[in-house]
């Protein structure tokens, strides 16, 4: 398989390595002109440097059935929803480690979730596709062999590429694509599709699907497949490398305060002043453990004292924004003082994880209406909050929590810390582990900031 993927790859080897030495001309450039003291207007010696922007195919994993709906019983009396979810995961963490994909799971454990909002997962996220996996059922256990279903048209060559990859790995007997309108399928405005592994009514299939070598076997196969089908394509939410695609997605003039959609359930979390070593990872672990994604605004200067740990949030898949050097009241400084502050971090930030981010979060959230221009001149979006949590002073988790459920509104943005707070931020941690579940069976869903207001996560130049 090592093997199999260094060829497959061997045709970017030389693109790839240009980009880095065009990249480390840059940089050394950039370096040159500092040292030597013309660094008079930081905005005319920025790089460009839209190549290295690190879009993802998104997948949303959806593990079949669960909770009060068991799915279909096997062979050995197993129920389906458990299988389903183990190899859910297994897929899930193989696409995870994957720089090609991130992922959405609709469930991770034994719970209900409606067909539809399955299906709406994957179209609020802008996903590539959704898998939904499943093992087949037949009154007669000699009936075997794996097969996929489709529904709508943009689906139909996905379908056959895994149906391929997956019976062949697990080496079932091919059944082939097949089309019908199942719920998942039809609500779904992105290619979805529906992987039958295998029939775990008849006992000697069951068997090798339920094995650890099974399920790896598939999810190998899964991964494999999905990797072959998105070879050469575009992600679809990809905003910053299109011209057509950017000129629809307009950063506005304005200061943002929620997303304007009242109708669709989502809300941001976004976390301040990091990264620090003591509450960022503690923080990073709650979003991971219940699968969110969120948008931290990153102090310059920490994020040089802490560079692993940006690495660490950009690589599980959150968006990170620019929050100043030193976190300096902005309307005390000049014109220039503000670019040095913002362009100072926007370089180490482009340093430490390949892209610019298009966020700016002014500290104290404090601006004034020249600044603001100004900003929006280094194309810019300027991002304050809706519900301000005060966790930094202190505030008790209950009160957090309190905060949150009175000034919270579809579209909202909470404001919350990573560092510079009291008692390294207890009342945040704890409340954070309460507030995650109870938005969510508010029936709110995890957005980060770009998502939530529609504008690309990072400047193209
Ligand atoms: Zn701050």
């Amino acid at each position: 398989m090592v093997r199999y993927r260094v060829r497959k790859r061997g045709k970017y080897i030389n693109t790839a390595s240009a980009l880095v030495l065009l990249l480390l001309s840059i940089i050394m450039i950039v370096l040159v002109i500092r040292s030597v003291g013309s660094f008079t207007d930081p905005l005319a010696s920025v790089s460009k440097s839209n190549s290295a922007v690190p879009v993802k195919f998104r997948i949303v994993i959806d593990a079949g059935h669960g909770g009060k709906d068991p799915g279909a019983t096997g062979a050995s009396g197993a129920n389906e929803k458990d299988s389903n979810l183990s190899l859910a995961h297994r897929v899930n963490e193989l696409l995870r480690q994957d720089s090609m994909f991130e992922t959405k799971m609709t469930r991770t454990d034994d719970q209900f979730i409606e067909l539809e909002e399955r299906a709406e997962l994957a179209n609020e996220w802008k996903a590539d596709a959704i898998i939904s996996l499943h093992g087949n059922t037949y009154e007669d256990q000699e009936v075997s062999g794996t097969e996929t279903i489709y529904f709508k048209k943009n689906s139909l060559a996905l379908a056959q590429t895994l149906q391929k990859g997956v019976s062949k790995a697990l080496d079932t007997r091919d059944r082939g694509v097949k089309q019908d309108q199942y719920i998942i399928l039809s609500t779904a405005q992105v290619p979805a599709v529906i992987v039958e592994s295998g029939y775990i009514t008849n006992p000697k299939e069951e068997e090798m699907l339920l094995s650890d070598k099974g399920q790896e076997t598939a999810a190998n196969a899964i991964h494999e497949a999905l990797k072959k089908y998105f070879n050469g394509k575009q992600p679809s939410h990809q905003t910053v490398s299109s011209p057509d695609l950017q000129d629809q997605q307009k950063i506005e003039k304005t200061i943002y305060y929620n997303g304007s959609d009242k109708d669709e359930k989502q809300v941001a979390l976004t976390f301040d002043d990091g990264p620090d070593r003591i509450v960022t990872p503690k923080i990073l672990k709650i979003l991971k453990e219940h699968d969110v994604k969120a948008t931290f605004f990153l102090l310059g200067n920490k994020a040089e004292a802490n560079p692993d740990i940006v690495k660490l949030i950009a690589e599980d898949g959150h968006i990170i924004g620019n929050h100043s050097w030193s976190h300096p009241d902005f309307k005390n400084l000049s014109a220039v003082e503000m670019r040095q502050e913002i362009e100072d971090t926007q370089t180490l930030l482009e340093e430490i994880v390949g892209y610019r981010p298009t966020l700016f979060r002014p500290p104290y959230g404090s601006l004034g209406k020249e600044k603001l221009e100004q900003i929006h001149e280094m194309n810019l979006a300027v991002v304050n909050w809706s519900v301000d949590t005060t966790d930094w002073s202190g505030t008790p988790s209950e009160d957090i929590l309190e905060l949150v459920r009175q000034q919270l509104f579809p579209g909202g943005i909470i404001l919350q810390h990573t560092s510079n707070g009291k008692n390294q931020l207890a009342n945040t941690i704890e409340a954070l582990e309460k507030m995650i579940p109870e938005l969510k069976d508010k029936g709110y869903s995890y957005v980060t900031i770009p998502d939530l207001l529609q504008i690309p996560a990072f400047q193209s130049e």
